[in-house]
């Protein structure tokens, strides 16, 4: 029996202002629609994680919206986790629209590309939308980005290099398992940005009240087809006195946080979301590892 070949598995993380085609070219390479194409700039801040098994390796590309001047300090958690997203993963694969020189929407995924220590690609998509006449020129600006990295000249849409450029990332991941059963070709990681948004709501209502005493667990979050979603969470603090704060005077507090959470949560996935909050003592969370642990708190960086 011929040895099998080794398996390769990793995690690719797509930067890219809005629009370059980030979505239209995870599902070409997935061969099915399940990340939105919209000819308009991004609606919603839906992260996604798409799989892609092959016959000898598994891609997960993480589609991380690169954000230009996030409006608020909500905008801005969720631009650190879709960052965080890229420091994550084993490469970073960085999109841009050749139909446009490198342009402010595009600073916030440069700046990502250049931070990034990982192998690091170039896609400069729309090929076909663009005059021969007009590349050499456009492909100079593009190299400014970082001129050691790989270039890439592809159409998502028409499929030029599409292929090729797979097979590339294929060759540069680790050797590794399959982290997901093959069947599955999608991931949604809104419950996780949902618990942020929960506790990014409290800290925001209760302004200098308890300014770190608060942590957030989803306890459930069930999507109700593509546009709907039921989520129920709760929030830890740290004493009874505190509990009595975030509930406020005839529960107005809790139903502050409520409203603003729910808001950010619907703009974050696009869904009408239902949400139920409840406010639970957990005694001393910040310095318990274990509760910290629980809570889905990842260990601080040593
Ligand atoms: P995203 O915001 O980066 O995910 O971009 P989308 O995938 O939603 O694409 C934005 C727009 O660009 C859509 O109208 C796509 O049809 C279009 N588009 C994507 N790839 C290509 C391509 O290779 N060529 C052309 N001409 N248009 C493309
Ligand atoms: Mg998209």
């Amino acid at each position: 029996m011929p040895a099998s070949p080794l398996f390769r598995s990793g995690f690719v993380a797509l930067v890219g202002a809005p629009n370059v085609g980030k979505s239209t070219l995870m599902n070409a390479w997935l061969g099915q629609s399940l990340a939105a194409v919209s000819p308009r700039p991004q609606t919603t801040l839906r992260l996604q994680r798409c799989i892609l098994t092959l016959p000898a390796a598994q891609v997960v590309l993480v589609d991380t919206p690169g954000y230009h001047r996030p409006r608020h300090q909500l905008g801005k958690r969720i631009a650190r986790m879709a960052e965080s997203a890229s420091t994550d993963a084993d490469l970073v694969l960085a999109i841009f629209d050749l139909t446009h020189a490198p342009d402010s929407d595009d600073v916030v995924a440069i700046e990502q590309l250049q931070r990034a220590t990982q192998v690091r690609l170039i896609a400069l998509n729309k090929l076909d939308a663009l005059p021969d006449s007009a590349l050499p020129t456009r492909l100079e600006a593009y190299r400014h980005v970082l001129p050691d990295a790989e270039v890439w000249m592809i159409s998502a849409r028409r499929g030029d290099h599409r292929t090729d450029l797979l097979e590339r990332i294929v060759e540069l991941l680790p050797p590794g398992p399959a982290y997901y059963p093959p069947e599955q070709v999608t991931e949604t990681y809104e419950r996780d940005v949902a618990a942020e948004l929960i506790r990014a709501a409290a800290m925001s209502c209760l302004e200098q009240e308890l300014p770190h005493s608060v942590a957030t667990r989803v306890d459930e979050y069930l999507e109700r087809g593509e546009t709907g979603a039921r989520v129920q969470a709760t929030l830890f603090v740290e004493r009874p006195s505190q509990k009595a704060i975030v509930i406020g005077r005839g529960g107005e507090m809790i139903r502050r946080i409520g409203t603003l959470a729910r808001q950010e949560i619907e703009l974050m996935s696009g869904r009408k979301v239902y949400l139920e909050l409840h406010v639970k003592v957990l005694p001393g969370w910040r310095n318990d590892d274990l509760a910290l642990r629980r809570l889905g708190f990842p260990p601080e960086p040593s």
